[in-house]
């Protein structure tokens, strides 16, 4: 077979591999190959290489799409000079994702714009690159969910939201729950019981949690299985949101 024969027969196995990436290199790294003396098994290792690389960002870009993030920040965008009462080496921690591993749940407690859900967000983007699933939810619309799967006597396992290595759940204790919710609450939360990470914010402490909720006691055996296997970030100190501005301005007031 003369080379451009070869090239087009090769071009045309790599596309029904569906292996784009190393089809669009092929001509580039075969020309390289023969200009820096490459070897077959360099060569090779070259084009199979960007192909692995090419789809494993495209999977953290779709996976970044359907997790439900509001936005994708990092640990490197976030400021630990302007949260000066947390503890730093506990949250650089977090990241080497062993809670992930260990089937453990983080709590971020505190008042609003402390940068719980940044956190709580670069965590997710994280575990997204290191390979885990991850799915993102506000509480208002994880129970919204749940109340119409079971209403649709749908099965919640499978579902995106709760088969997911990681969910974080974002301002929980914003909405009080009724008796329905509650129990609703307290089956998912079992149901990821020792099977995966749950992260949690809320502005509430524990003990506002069962004032909450119509039902203390399901809320009380909620926190019983979330802090089971749990770390928990007191967060403390002046909203980020208005760092700079005067409390005092009833204009600032009005957009917390
Ligand atoms: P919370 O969830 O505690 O209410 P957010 O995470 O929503 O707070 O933070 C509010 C805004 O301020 C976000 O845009 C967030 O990125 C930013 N922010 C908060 N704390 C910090 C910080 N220490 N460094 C950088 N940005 C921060
Ligand atoms: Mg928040």
């Amino acid at each position: 077979m003369t080379t451009t024969l070869l090239m087009d027969t090769i071009g045309q196995y790599l596309d029904r591999l569906r292996l784009p990436k190393a089809k669009e290199i092929l001509l580039e790294v075969k020309q390289l190959a023969e200009t820096q003396s490459i070897g077959y098994l360099d060569f090779l290792e070259r084009l199979l290489s960007e192909e692995v690389a090419s789809k494993e960002q495209r999977r953290i870009e779709f996976s970044l799409k359907l997790s439900g993030l509001p936005y994708t920040r990092t640990l490197d965008d976030f400021d630990f000079k302007a949260a000066p009462e947390l503890d730093q080496r506990q949250i650089r921690s977090l990241f080497d994702l062993s809670f992930l591993r260990d089937n453990m749940n983080v709590l971020f407690l505190g008042p609003p714009g402390l940068g719980k859900t940044h956190l709580a967000v670069s965590l997710a983007v994280k575990a997204c690159h290191e390979g885990h699933s991850i799915y993102f939810t506000e509480m208002d619309s994880l129970i919204a969910k749940l109340k119409s799967d079971a209403a649709e006597n749908r099965p919640r396992r499978g579902r995106s939201y709760n088969k997911s290595a990681l969910v974080v759940i974002d301002e929980v204790g914003y909405t009080p729950l009724d008796r329905h919710e509650c129990n609703l609450f307290f089956r998912f939360i079992k149901s990821r019981y020792e099977k995966g990470s749950t992260i949690i914010t809320s502005n509430k402490s524990f003990s506002d949690w069962a004032e909450l909720a119509h039902d203390p006691v399901i809320i009380t055996a909620v926190l019983d299985r979330l802090l089971h296997h749990s770390i928990v970030i007191n967060v403390k100190g002046n909203s980020y949101r208005l760092k700079g501005k005067s409390l005092k301005s009833k204009e600032v007031v009005q957009t917390i």
